[in-house]
Parts: structure tokens; C-alpha cells; sequence
């Protein structure tokens, strides 16, 4: 078993960590963040992720899983190096900022003495790899050290991290040193998950294509929304059709108030600066960009339509973090349709079963005047006195809740379903008016009246042939 060093105790890191060492490797954190670490080494995890916790208090207690803040201790006896720490978009130009990777390479070069494989899993332009060659070369102390750099990105989603550690797709080794690549993937073996083992540029370009792929469906489908909103069809009935070509698939394919997180919109900005910069201007990462940035305002447009004004209306948001089973609120389209909202002086009532401590943070910091804003203890709680409900996050929890009860304590029941979560016709049984995102007039609705209109139809032709048949004359012998 290996002796491992995690850069970084984020949502990426932490898990990377507390599955590897759950493999039975010995791991030891590292991360600058002192309040954290104290956390995690009384087993308390600062991140709602599910079954993260029981694995790092399990692995804890086992002996195999360590954290601290000194780079010196992280790196003793460690044979694989993990960076794992945050790449966000830069100040200028949408580049990744990539101050917190050097700012680690350097405290690794300055400590390691003894030779080591780094691994970058944080998500990184293309050409990263090549320049963390340059940089430990240039910083490392000991010069006898030598060591390999392999590029491993991470595909995880926040929500079911654990889960898509342990079960990946594939996994991802890029390097110019071939026996490193194949050192790591030893690591991963348990697994038993496909390898795409490459050179770095490709395996870097692997991580962007990937969520650039994955945004341009999210966007696509929006888009089609639209025009199913204009034309009269019901894009979730769309996208299912759609979804039975094994060439197109299910995944991906659900319109609503477009993507979130930390990584979609970096990752795409960083790829788009990326192309400009080797001389592409890449047309269509900008529109994905731009479809899914106005995806967010239609919530908006939705409510000034039905309510005139938004001036002093009271309006229920339904879950913040940006996914549901996270509190990560970092890109949230939450956070905007609050802001918005509230800069309109609406009141603005808000429920999520987990994020709403980070939601505080991040609103305060977007500068949303909280005055406005009540934070509930219960979802049914923003309807009360509401003139419409956004939901904006489907947690699995919203699915169980007593909607007429919630229709009747509203001021107004406008209902906006920013996921497609409900269903139309029990939402308008609820005494809701329901307005979903692409939804149209409903072929749904359409058709099952043109059912109804069909079984009324056949029960009027059947009373009338027994009619009919016993108002007729008898049959003359
Ligand atoms: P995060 O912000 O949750 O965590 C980053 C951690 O690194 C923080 O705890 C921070 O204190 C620590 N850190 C920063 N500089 C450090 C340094 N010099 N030394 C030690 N620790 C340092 O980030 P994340 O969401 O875990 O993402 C990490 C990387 O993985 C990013 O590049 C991201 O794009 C990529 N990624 C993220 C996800 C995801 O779903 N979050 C998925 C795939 C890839």
C-alpha cells in the first residue's frame, strides 16, 4: 500500500483523500485553512456531502487517514503527491487562476526530499502540467530529488462525490513518463474502472471537453425550452423522446434555470480563453455561456409577467445550494434571482434542508440587502402570505410536500417550477397556476383532453346504441 500526500481539503481533496485511504492506503491531508483542519481531525466534516462523513471518521479512527497544515509532515514518506486545491477564474480575461497551485508547488519544492510522482487532479488549463515541470525544477531545494508529474483529473459530482469515487467512468492518466502514469493507475486498481492513459495536454483537454459537452447539452435543451415555450410543446416530454436514441441519451437533457457550481461557468471561461489565446475564437462556448447566463433571468421574467410589479410582493424561494445534496453555493443561480429580486424591493422568503448558512455567506457577499430576506425553517414556511414560489433547487424532499396546504397559505398562487419538477395537472388540482420552463400550453395537457374528448365520445356512442336499441321497434317476426 502507498504512502500518500492530498494538497487541499476541498470538496475534491477531501474526498480523493478519505477514499483513497478507505482503499488502505495511508493518507495525510493538507490544506492552509487551520479551522478546517482542526475540524477534520475531530472527524468533523465542514461540507455536506453524503457518506462522507462515517468514511472519514472510520478511516480516522483506522489509523490511515491524518490532517494537518504543515507541508512537511504531508509530504514525509509520501510517494504520490495529489494538488487538489481551487482553480478559479481569474480577474481578467476568464483565464483559471492558478495562484493557489504555484503557491503549493512552491511549499512542495521547498520540502520534498525524497523522490515523489505529483499528481494534478485540480482542473487545469491545457499546458498546466508542462509549467509544473518547469516550476519544481526551478524551486525544488534538494536537487538529488527526482520526480514525474501526471495529470489525473477529476470527473466527481458534488451530491454523490463518494459514490463517483468509487464507481468512476473512467479515469484519466496523462504523462510524458509513462511508468509514473502507470504507478498511479496502480493506486486506482481496486476500482476496476477503464484507463485513458495519455500524454498531459490531452488528458487536461479530456477534463474541459467534458464539461464543455456536458453545459452544451444543459444549454441546448434550454434552448429548445424556448421554443417549446412559443410553440406549444412540453420539452420534458421533448427530451424523453430524445433520450431513447442511445446516439443523444437521457443524461443532461432537463431544461430549467441552467447550470451552477464551481466549476461549469470557470471551466468554460478557461477553455474559451484558452482557444482565444491559441489563436480560435471558439463561437459556440460563448453562445452555451450566454444561453445559460439568461436561463436564470427568465425566473424573473416569468413572475414580472403574472404580477405586474415585484415592488412589495412577497415571493417563496424553494431550495438555494446550486444541485441538490450539496451546500455549495458557489455560482448558485439562487444567489441572482435573489439579488434581482430583492433590487426590485421584493420580499423574499427562503428554504434549503442544507445550504442556508453558505447561502447567508454568499449573499451577503454579493451584497443582497438581507433586511428583505427571511431565512425559513421549513419548506412550506416561504409560501405563507407569498405571492408566487420559485422553485429553483429539487431536493427530494420538496417532492412530499402538502401542496394544497401550501397553495392556500399564499397571497397569490403563482407557482414557478424552475426544474420541471411537478407534475402540471396535480399542481393545477393544488389550486396552483403553474408555470414550468418550456412547458408550453402542454402536449400533455392537450393530449390527455384529446383522451377525454375521445372517452366521452365512446361513452356517448355506447349510451346512445342502448338507447337506441331500446327505444327501436321490435323486429317484426
Ligand atoms: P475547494 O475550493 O472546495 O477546495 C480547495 C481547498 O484547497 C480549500 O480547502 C483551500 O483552503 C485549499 N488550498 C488552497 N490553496 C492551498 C495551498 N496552497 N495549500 C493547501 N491547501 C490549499 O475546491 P474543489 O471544489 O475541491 O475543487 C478543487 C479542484 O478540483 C478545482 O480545480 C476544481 O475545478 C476541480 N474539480 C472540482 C469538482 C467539484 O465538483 N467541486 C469536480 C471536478 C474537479
Amino acid at each position: 500500500m502507498a504512502t500518500i500526500c492530498v494538497i487541499g481539503t476541498g470538496y475534491v481533496g477531501l474526498v480523493t483523500g478519505t477514499c483513497l485511504a478507505d482503499l488502505g492506503h495511508t493518507v495525510t491531508c493538507v490544506d492552509i485553512a487551520e479551522e478546517k483542519i482542526e475540524q477534520l481531525q475531530r472527524g468533523i466534516v465542514p461540507v455536506h456531502e453524503p457518506g462522507l462523513t462515517n468514511l472519514v471518521q472510520h478511516n480516522l479512527y483506522a489509523g490511515r487517514l491524518h490532517f494537518t497544515t504543515s507541508y512537511s509532515e504531508g509530504l514525509q514518506n509520501s510517494n504520490f503527491i495529489f494538488i487538489a486545491v481551487n482553480t478559479p477564474t481569474a480577474v481578467h480575461h476568464g483565464r483559471a487562476d492558478m495562484r493557489y497551485v504555484e503557491s503549493a508547488l512552491h511549499c512542495i519544492a521547498r520540502e520534498l526530499d525524497h523522490d515523489a510522482i505529483i499528481i494534478n487532479k485540480s482542473t487545469m488549463p491545457v499546458g498546466s502540467g508542462d509549467a509544473v515541470i518547469r516550476f519544481i525544477c526551478d524551486w525544488l531545494v534538494h536537487s538529488q530529488v527526482s520526480f514525474a508529474v501526471v495529470s489525473n483529473p477529476e470527473f466527481l459530482r458534488e451530491g454523490s462525490a463518494v459514490q463517483d469515487f468509487f464507481h468512476p467512468d473512467r479515469i484519466v492518466l496523462g504523462s510524458s513518463d509513462q511508468l509514473a502514469a502507470y504507478q498511479v493507475a496502480e493506486l486506482y486498481l481496486p476500482l476496476r474502472a477503464p484507463f485513458v492513459v495519455t500524454d498531459m495536454r490531452t488528458a487536461e483537454m479530456i477534463k474541459y471537453a467534458s464539461n464543455a459537452f456536458l453545459a452544451t447539452k444543459i444549454s441546448f435543451i434550454n434552448e429548445i425550452a424556448q421554443i417549446c415555450t412559443h410553440v406549444g410543446a412540453d420539452v420534458k416530454e421533448v427530451a424523453a423522446g430524445m433520450g431513447y436514441d442511445k446516439r443523444i441519451g437521457r443524461a443532461f437533457l432537463d431544461a430549467g434555470l441552467g447550470y451552477g457550481g464551481s466549476c461549469f461557468l470557470k471551466d468554460m471561461k478557461a477553455l474559451a480563453s484558452t482557444a482565444e489565446e491559441a489563436g480560435v475564437h471558439p463561437r459556440l462556448l460563448h453562445a452555451i455561456m450566454e444561453t445559460n447566463h439568461q436561463q436564470r433571468r427568465i425566473a424573473i421574467s416569468m413572475l414580472t409577467s403574472q404580477l405586474e410589479t415585484l415592488r412589495d410582493r412577497t415571493i417563496g424561494i424553494l431550495g438555494l445550494a446550486f444541485k441538490p445534496n450539496t451546500d455549495d453555493m458557489r455560482d448558485a443561480p439562487s444567489i441572482d434571482i435573489i439579488r434581482w429580486l430583492t433590487l426590485q424591493e421584493a420580499r423574499v422568503r427562503i428554504y434549503d434542508p442544507v445550504a442556508l448558512t453558505t447561502a447567508r455567506t454568499a449573499l451577503e457577499r454579493k451584497g443582497v440587502c438581507l433586511d428583505l430576506v427571511t431565512f425559513c425553517e421549513t419548506a412550506s414556511e416561504v409560501a405563507v402570505e407569498a405571492d408566487a414560489v420559485v422553485l429553483v433547487t429539487e431536493w427530494d424532499e420538496f417532492r412530499s410536500l402538502d401542496m394544497s396546504q401550501m397553495c392556500k397559505s399564499m397571497r397569490y398562487p403563482l407557482f414557478i417550477d424552475g426544474r420541471n419538477f411537478y407534475d402540471v395537472a396535480e399542481m393545477e388540482r393544488s389550486g396552483f397556476i403553474y408555470r414550468g420552463i418550456g412547458r408550453g400550453t402542454g402536449s400533455m395537457s392537450a393530449l390527455s383532453s384529446l383522451w377525454k374528448s375521445i372517452k366521452t365520445l365512446e361513452t356517448a356512442q355506447r349510451t346512445m346504441s342502448a338507447e337506441e336499441r331500446e327505444s327501436a321497434p321490435p323486429a317484426s317476426a
